[in-house]
């Protein structure tokens, strides 16, 4: 739109050059102390440097008048540091990011409400079928609504673009000296000043969009007070990344005497992407219809233009069961990261295929889920072997629950459920191996498993004593350990949970 990229790489790498000239002209083995750095420029440095500058002031004729200035002071300069040389080069970049984007930008925002009006204005008329009379824009009233603030602080969009500039240019200045006091190597200066740049582009990025949506507000006001609409009301947009803030003003109506950018009309927040449509008591808007987006599969649809928000979410999202998927979206970020440290811990093998079902697993099936950060923990901290595999830990579980679950102890407490860590102890520390395997093999893996009837014996022993335990979480935790013939298996008697089993060791 107003913004390309290419600005943004061309201005790095002029910087990067630019560094890394500095450096390899005063810098000993990629080292340079601040003393070094604030050293004066020599007579022919100096002399060399005004070319440059004299190059920038010929380049920024039509830029910022204050650069321009400052320019011809540092060429008339009889002394000039090194560190101030490179900082005039890095501002230089800067300034011609930034040079004509605020003509660019008032611009565009011009355009913008000028389309927005008249588009109103039309759709207003097609509403009531009548040909009302309106007021024609022109250049003088464009000018005078791109230069008068809305926001609270009494900032236009051209003081913003003049703090964030200047904010980008103290932190570049900033960073370049803690870099050099710090003794960092080029290429992390770099980088680091790289990451700044990164910040201030989407710091305008953010600008403009909100200064957009504040402009479209401003051209549906101004249609609405031509045409006598008194009245708007607010529409959001029926998907799952709508924020709280819109979901709550979605279908809220006011006066238009009453309408005031970011409290009762849209922009709310920043990327806010609500909007406002003129609103009449009576059936103006019954029959028309509205756009919504299914969360699970982004698929368009659409509703009655009266729904609300909240209506749509009750009868589309959550009475459908897709509030899951809503919230797999907004933790996409985290999950992703989560998913690739599963990947590293675990290996592929023992994951769900993709991503995406990744989260179906965490979201929907709640047990398995359970299951797989258990079987991570035991294979992490070494309780299992890796080899035993997802598959088979969750095969053996499952056996376990088949067999255990709703059966009772000999003082008669009732078997609930497993943990996961039960699972790994009975599995044991080495190979996996099945019950039924032959002596040859569990000798070759000197095989420490227990077996689901050792279990059983245990259970059944009648031999029992209580312990408390302390967990991890520093609460205390009863448990009953039963004493059997080959193992020891330990019970949360309040929970019947199956905690952990341990095979004895022979004399
Ligand atoms: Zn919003």
């Amino acid at each position: 739109m107003i913004e390309t990229v290419d600005n943004y790489d061309r201005a790095i790498a002029a910087i990067k050059s630019d560094i890394e000239t500095w450096y390899q002209r005063f810098a000993v083995n990629n080292e340079i102390s601040l003393a070094e750095a604030k050293k004066l420029l020599t007579k022919a440095e100096l002399e060399e440097f005004k070319w440059t500058v004299d190059e920038y002031i010929k380049l920024g004729m039509s830029g910022d008048p204050r650069w321009h200035k400052q320019l011809e002071n540092a060429s008339a300069r009889v002394h000039l540091n090194r560190l101030e040389a490179l900082e005039i080069q890095m501002r230089e970049q800067v300034e011609r990011i930034y040079r004509g984007r605020e003509t660019a930008t008032r611009e565009y925002l011009a355009n913008l409400y000028e389309d927005n009006y008249y588009h109103n204005v039309f759709d207003i008329e097609q509403g009531v079928g009548i040909g009302l009379s309106f007021t024609r824009l022109d250049q003088k009233r464009l000018d005078l609504v791109t230069q008068k603030p809305w926001t609270t602080d009494n900032k236009t969009f051209s003081d913003r673009i003049w703090t964030s500039k200047q904010a980008l240019i103290n932190s570049l200045n900033r960073n370049l000296t803690q870099m050099i006091a710090r003794g960092e190597a080029p290429d992390r200066t770099i980088a680091a000043i790289a990451k700044e740049f990164e910040k201030d582009k989407n710091t305008v990025g953010r600008l403009v969009m909100t200064e957009s949506a504040a402009f479209s507000a401003k051209a549906r006001a101004d249609a609405h007070a031509e045409l006598g609409v008194e009245r708007f009301e607010i529409v959001a947009t029926l998907d799952a990344n709508t924020s709280e803030i819109c979901r709550d003003m979605d279908g809220k109506h006011f006066a238009e005497k009453d309408r005031e950018i970011g409290v009762t009309c849209p922009p709310f927040h920043p990327w806010c992407r609500s909007t406002d449509v003129p609103y009449f008591d009576d059936e103006f808007t019954v029959g028309g219809m509205r756009v919504a987006r299914d969360p699970e599969t982004g698929k368009v649809y659409e509703v009655p233009a009266n729904m609300t928000y909240r209506e749509w979410y009750q009868k589309y999202v959550v009475d459908e069961g897709k509030e899951w998927s809503v919230k797999a979206y907004r933790n996409r970020h985290g999950d992703r990261k989560q998913y690739e440290a599963y990947k590293d811990a675990i290996g592929k093998s023992n994951m769900p295929l993709t991503f995406r079902s990744f989260q179906q697993m965490k979201y929907q099936e709640p047990q398995r889920w359970d299951l797989l950060k258990g079987y991570k923990s035991e294979v992490t901290s070494g309780n299992i072997s890796p080899l035993v595999g997802f598959k088979n830990f969750e095969k053996e579980h499952n056996s376990l629950i088949e067999r255990f679950v709703g059966t009772k102890t000999s003082d008669g407490i009732e078997i609930k459920g497993i943990k996961p860590h039960f699972t790994a102890r009975k599995i044991g520390t080495h190979e996996w191996m099945a019950d039924d395997a032959s002596k040859e093999i569990r000798n070759r893996l000197r095989y420490k498993a227990v077996k689901s009837e050792q279990i059983e014996d245990a259970l059944s022993s009648g031999v029992y004593r209580d312990t408390l335990r302390k967990e991890k979480t520093g609460k205390m935790m009863l448990s009953r350990q039963y004493q059997g013939q080959e193992c020891v298996v330990t019970i949360n008697p309040e929970t019947g949970m199956l905690i952990q089993t341990n095979r004895k060791k022979r004399k």
